[in-house]
């Protein structure tokens, strides 16, 4: 099939730590079920920061980059193209918007073969390793074992780069098994805590707190559902939640600022025989008293990654503004300024920032 589309296009190309290059690279073309999605926003996600910045999860002796990649794992997009069988096989019409889970299964390990795909031992994500380009360029495309969901024509163009990271938020307040009466502490308010305060809203718990050290974030929280909003800069938090709770603590508390602080406080505030869920991804290893979690509080720790089975709820959540998310992006740069929002991203200024090629 003759393809219609440009030849070249510009691309965030990463090579190595610190090393992100906006270059121009062949426009991808549509092999068989494969779709070619002209991309409209690409959010800078927290984890490309930590990349950008070459820590060892990325780039130690078992480093998860690949380079060169085109950088970029929360993308939205219109198809431009389908391969043969692409229309079918993904439920996607030329023109639509459309979206691929962040994660592409292998189809064949352990985990893909017992319907657990986000858990792929291959484990490959777009945006860091050659085999999958991202979607910081003007076209990415969704290979044939993608998992690709369908976005309604009426959601906000723009916001629609937030469906990735609102699924794992929604994943992980679904870690959490909110009831009616708990009092629910979500700890980190960017982007993805955002979202988890958003989601935990709907499922009405006796109260919410959200916990930031920056008041900009506390006041979007707050717009976004939160009961009550604390920052550990200002006030003692963990005192302010066990005197809200008559000494016993909050019943769920999301870890989501990937600082260890806010471990050593959950675990200081969370009632005994409470769910911690964990969610932040770190620079560096956290020590704890692990005592706490056994004998003093018989806690229910709880992982909570990407977000499997959560993205037809975001895209509704944004669609309907169900969550309300039309305040969490602050900044739209066109791709040539990538360093700048990276650069934004790493001083915590702002909160999503998307590039709009
Ligand atoms: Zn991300
Ligand atoms: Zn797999």
């Amino acid at each position: 099939m003759e393809s219609k589309l440009p030849k070249k296009m510009r691309a965030v190309v990463l090579h190595g730590p610190g090393d992100y290059r906006l270059e121009e690279v062949p426009v991808p073309c549509a092999g068989k079920e494969e779709i070619i999605v002209k991309v409209i926003a690409a959010g800078i996600c927290a984890g490309d920061v930590k990349c950008w910045k070459g820590t060892e999860m990325f780039w130690g002796e078992k480093g998860y980059a690949n380079p060169p990649a085109i950088a970029g794992h929360e993308f939205i997009g219109e198809v431009v193209e389908l391969g043969e069988g692409a229309a079918e096989k993904h439920g996607v019409k030329i023109g639509e918007l459309a979206i691929s889970e962040q994660i592409v299964p292998c189809g064949e390990c352990r985990f893909c073969k017992s319907g657990k795909y986000w858990q792929c031992f291959v484990h490959d994500i777009y945006g860091f390793r050659k085999q999958l380009n991202g979607g910081m360029a003007e076209y990415i495309k969704y290979p044939a074992r993608s998992v690709t969901h369908k976005v309604p024509g009426s959601i906000d163009r723009i916001q629609a780069a937030l469906i990735e990271p609102l699924a794992c938020s929604i994943h992980a307040v679904d870690r959490g098994n909110i009831g009616s009466e708990d009092v629910v502490v979500i700890a980190g308010c960017g982007t993805l805590g955002l979202g988890m305060v958003g989601a935990a809203r709907l499922k009405n718990p006796g109260k919410l707190i959200a916990v930031d050290v920056q008041d900009l974030r506390l006041e979007i929280a707050k717009y976004m559902g939160a009961d009550l909003t604390l920052n550990p800069r200002k006030e003692d938090v963990i005192k302010k939640v066990l005197d809200m709770t008559g000494g016993y603590g909050c019943d769920v508390y999301v870890e989501a600022s990937g600082h260890p602080s806010a471990v050593k406080q959950g675990l200081q505030m969370i009632r005994r025989l409470g769910t911690f869920v964990e969610f932040g991804v770190f620079a560096g290893e956290t020590s704890v008293d692990w005592t706490v979690i056994g004998d003093g509080k018989e806690l229910d720790i709880r992982g909570s990654h990407l977000g499997p089975g959560t993205y037809p709820a975001a895209i509704d959540c944004i669609n309907t503004q169900k969550i309300k998310t039309d305040k969490i992006i602050t900044h739209r740069l066109p791709l040539e300024k990538f360093k700048e929002g990276f650069e934004l991203m790493a001083h915590g200024e702002g909160i999503k920032i998307v590039l709009v090629p």
